[in-house]
């Protein structure tokens, strides 16, 4: 099984699908499911590659939910080999990719090829949803073929997302929720003038100042038993105004993120936000960009099974955990979907040097089986 898994991963290593390509992996991923009697849906939507495929009927329905897209090696020379050329090393698989995700992705076809080889009836559905538009804008990728799959009356009960998860070995940590993100682009106004006759001009840079402070001080929640409070951080603060020391600027740009929990919701972040730029005496504009609310997965047959799972292979449960980034887990929750994240070590994901330890790719091929058999045998 290791050999198939590793064969797999290293096709698809080989091919440098910078987000949003997908330079034919899942051409390889729907021969892989054609032949073991998958429907398969190549669904094109932009530059954006989506693969929908389906087998088995009535009961639940499980998807493996995954992305064939990677980030850039960034700098080459900080590289000990080429990004795109998979090698095992010291029992590790180097290649940009391999944690995040295309190995997970191998070890999911992998892992049904060997459940249908023993289970031919099983009572329910396995469905793979593989775009190639994660890791960068998420537009015309899982967001777009959820609403497909949703106005065709499609339900997915379960949802197992590839991403790595893991801490040290793999399985020792799965996300059973994530936080939601939303971000804002703040433009305060003021009265550009000369430096030297500052009661000409009002400046935005002054004068946003009790606003910035009221912004990094917003306690906004206490978060719960399954999230940390959330989070408000600034990300980037310009004038535009480099140069120029004669000048009060006219205007001053802020960027700022949320991460938030479950315990507050969109609407009340904006209306606290507003509330502090309100007080402000400078005209202002804002734009929001929503990127997604928080779900949670606490309890439930896929939690249970995954966690049972992992135990069989690990010999110890994994730690539940809603840290890190959104995940495009997120944009299943329309469906009502039980979500978890499972997959390899996070280690060396998006950094030069990405690799996989062999042992724990074949221990989550093992793990993948052992959910389809807990699931639906
Ligand atoms: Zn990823």
């Amino acid at each position: 099984m290791l050999e198939d898994v590793l064969y797999l991963s290293k096709k698809l290593i080989k091919l440098p699908s910078i987000s949003p390509l997908d330079l034919g992996c899942q051409k390889i991923l729907s021969k892989r499911l054609q032949k073991i009697g998958f429907f398969i849906e190549n669904i094109k939507i932009n530059n954006t590659n989506n693969l929908w495929a389906y087998k088995g009927q009535g009961g639940k329905t499980l998807t493996f939910l995954g992305h064939t897209d990677v980030v850039p090696p960034g700098n080459i020379n900080d590289w000990k080999t080429d990004p795109f050329y998979p090698i095992i090393k010291d029992n590790f698989l180097f290649g940009r990719g391999s944690a995040d995700m295309k190995c997970s992705l191998s070890a999911m076809i992998v892992a049904t090829e060997s459940f249908l080889k023993n289970f031919t009836n099983f009572n329910g559905r396995i469905s793979f949803l593989i775009t190639s538009d994660e890791e960068s804008f998420g537009h015309d990728g899982t967001k777009k073929i959820i609403k497909i799959l949703k106005n065709r009356n499609e339900k997915i009960d379960y949802c197992l997302v590839g991403e790595p998860t893991s801490d040290v070995h793999v399985g020792d940590v799965i996300k059973n929720g994530r936080r939601g993100s939303i971000s804002a682009k703040i433009i305060f106004y003021g009265v550009q003038g000369h430096i030297a006759y500052p009661h000409l001009a009002t400046n935005p840079i002054h004068n946003s100042l009790y606003a910035i402070k009221n912004f990094v001080n917003l306690k906004l929640d206490l978060g719960n038993n399954f999230f940390q409070p959330s989070s408000l951080q600034i990300f980037y603060i310009s004038s535009g105004n480099k140069n120029i020391t004669n000048m009060i600027p006219g205007s001053m740009k802020v960027g700022l993120n949320i991460r938030y929990s479950t315990e507050i919701s969109k609407e009340i972040i904006v209306m606290k936000i507003k509330k502090i730029l309100d007080k402000c005496s400078l005209k202002y504009e804002i734009n929001w960009i929503f990127s997604g609310k928080p779900f949670i997965t606490n309890s439930g047959f896929l939690l249970e099974t995954v966690q049972k799972s992992i135990f069989q292979v690990n010999k110890f449960f994994p730690k539940l955990s809603t840290s890190g980034g959104t995940s495009d887990g997120r944009f299943l929750t329309c469906m009502n979907s039980e979500i978890i994240e499972l997959g390899l070590v996070n280690k060396t994901i998006h950094k030069a040097n990405e690799c996989v330890n062999i042992n724990d790719l074949y221990k989550l091929s093992k793990i993948y089986i052992n959910i389809l058999k807990n699931l639906f045998i």
